[in-house]
């Protein structure tokens, strides 16, 4: 044990030296690596496209332990969850070795197990697809040099987890075995990554992927977590450069701290989809039942599968069809939209089904890194964080008044002052609107007056696809908290902009507060009417009451 994982490793592996790949361009002359000195045409000026990227990049390398919450030297970053499935068995599995996996469950164990042409063996679900200890552990305790045990949980397809203690019971039983946990959908579940007990148990390695939760399937991109030691002998054997440098830059860029508020927000409406579509399918005809389900899919039992895939061809639906080896059938959750399609194919309509109207918007200069998420017909989720206190709130009335979601961060260069924060904002906010409109956009003109104690603001918008912008109003003071009152007319002047209205604004009053106040609170007034395709009983304050 105290020689874990050498004695376990694939001894061509231990004593092979690792193939020299150069560690990334520096700011030397590099002749050493037979590289292009030209960047390629379409690109030129690409990041260094024409050097070989580092073996592990360590900005992406750094990210991704942080969203993990590990340290990097416990991270294998590798082309998916994948790659870190297929590299644990290179390092470790010989043609005399097993793997032991728990059908049905995820087909790439088997694959990558046939392909290095080591031994599996099985130790199915129960009918219920809860995990049959027994037989997991009479299975292990027979098998010859089992070097691994895959448990995927939550599972695909069954969309369980398995039981908070087996983990840890394996790990424990089995010093020499790797248990290869595989949360490729841990995201979806509130039940604590296992990644908190490699620490006690170096024999544990947890698979995570971008292609699930964060929505980067075409990007490639996942890590293997483990013990460093485990971790530095499958560094042995993965092959040169697996990051190409645009797939670095992709996931940097979505997973940007800015970003990560709008992936929150799509998570929760994924998990509020699947509730909606594990209460509708058990009255559909076709189904006999639906499995409960802790991941982004819900898998089903059929009554009556022909019909079904007649009326999913009829509509192009495709779901993943397991009929033949487990009878059922898996379906993703997808969004709102789409599930509305995918009910009418079970013979569910759901005519008056939410619809999202929604606008997201991510826009990073030298000066901001914004993110914004606007959902015209869903005003639970408002959550501003732009760093400037007054600002949010204001934001905030907008959202309010406008019967809108919003969620935006904005992390910018207060320390020089709020002009930019404010005014990037403005203009990603704008854009967001815009897009969520859609083909709606410049359908009318509304006007609102919003008294406020002294102060009264006269508000009129024309969605008319014409970017216009008047303020009229002189403010007694120069600040509002660390908000420079000449950031209002700039404000609504940006938004115009880009939301392509023309806004005129016209303040009276004593106080720099109250009209700033009035003016976003009448703006959002006079734009709910615009926005909206129904009535909605929301009360307009953000205190909750009138
Ligand atoms: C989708 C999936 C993967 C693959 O993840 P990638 O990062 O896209 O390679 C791994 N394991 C399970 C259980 C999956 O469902």
């Amino acid at each position: 044990m105290s020689d874990f994982p050498k004695n376990i490793a694939r001894k061509a592996v231990l004593n092979m030296k690792a193939y020299s790949a150069r560690g990334g361009a520096t700011d030397a002359l590099h002749l050493d690596a037979n590289e292009n000195p030209y960047a390629p045409p379409p690109v030129i000026g690409a990041k260094n496209y024409n050097r070989y990227p580092e073996q592990q990049p360590p900005a992406l390398v750094a990210r991704l332990a942080g969203l993990y919450g590990v340290s990097t030297d416990m991270v294998m970053v590798g082309r998916g969850a994948d790659e870190g499935i297929e590299i644990l068995l290179r390092t470790f599995c010989e043609s005399e070795d097993n793997i032991l996996i728990c059908p049905p469950t995820f087909g790439y164990y088997r694959t990558c197990a046939e392909i290095q042409g080591c031994g599996i063996v099985e130790a199915p679900l129960n009918d219920d697809f809860s995990w049959n200890h027994e037989a997991i552990f009479a299975a292990a305790d027979a098998a010859q040099n089992l070097k691994a045990i895959f448990i995927c949980t939550p599972n695909n397809p069954s969309g369980n987890e398995c039981d908070a203690d087996l983990v840890e019971a394996l790990a424990k039983r089995y010093p020499d075995t790797f248990i290869a946990v595989d949360e490729a959908y841990q995201e979806f579940t509130t039940t604590p990554s296992y990644t908190v007990k490699i620490a006690e148990y170096p024999n544990i390695i947890v698979m995570r992927t971008l292609s699930k939760a964060y929505a980067l399937a075409g990007v490639r991109g996942g890590v293997a977590i483990a013990d460093p030691r485990v971790i530095d002998l499958m560094l042995k054997v993965l092959p040169p450069y697996p990051i190409a440098r645009p797939v670095e830059e992709a996931i940097l860029k979505a997973l940007a701290p800015s970003a990560m508020s709008v992936h929150a927000d799509r998570l929760a409406e994924t998990l509020e989809q699947r509730d909606r579509l594990a209460a509708a399918l058990p009255s559909s005809p076709f189904v006999k039942k639906v499995y409960p389900s802790a991941a982004n899919f819900l898998l089903m039992e059929l009554s009556d599968d022909a019909a079904l895939f007649a009326e999913l061809a009829k509509r192009n639906v495709k779901i993943r069809d397991y009929r033949a080896t487990t009878g059922k059938v898996r379906l993703s959750i997808g969004s709102p939209e789409e599930n509305t399609i995918a009910l009418a194919a079970f013979g569910i309509n759901q005519t008056d089904a939410k619809t999202d109207r929604i606008g997201e918007v991510f826009r990073k200069t030298n000066e901001t890194d914004i993110s914004v998420r606007v959902n015209l017909d869903d005003s639970r989720v408002v959550k501003i964080n732009t760093g400037i206190g007054f600002y949010d709130h204001m934001l905030e009335q907008i959202a309010k008044h406008g019967g809108m979601g919003l969620t935006m961060t904005c992390k910018g260069d207060l320390e020089i002052d709020a002009h930019h924060s404010v005014e990037d904002t403005a203009l990603a906010f704008g854009t967001a609107l815009k897009q969520a409109l859609g083909n709606k956009a410049g359908i009318g003109r509304y006007g609102f007056t919003m008294p406020m104690d002294e102060t009264q603001a006269r508000v009129a918008i024309d969605l008319s696809g014409r970017p216009a912008a008047v303020f009229k109003g002189k403010f007694p003071t120069d600040h509002v908290g660390e908000f420079p009152v000449e950031m209002c007319p700039h404000f609504f002047e940006s938004l115009a902009q880009t939301l392509g209205a023309a806004i005129h604004i016209d303040v009276e009053g004593d106080n720099s507060h109250h009209m700033i106040e009035a003016c976003f609170k009448g703006v959002g007034r006079a734009l709910r009417p615009a926005l909206s395709t129904t009535i909605s009983m929301d009360i307009p304050s953000t205190k909750g009451v009138l």
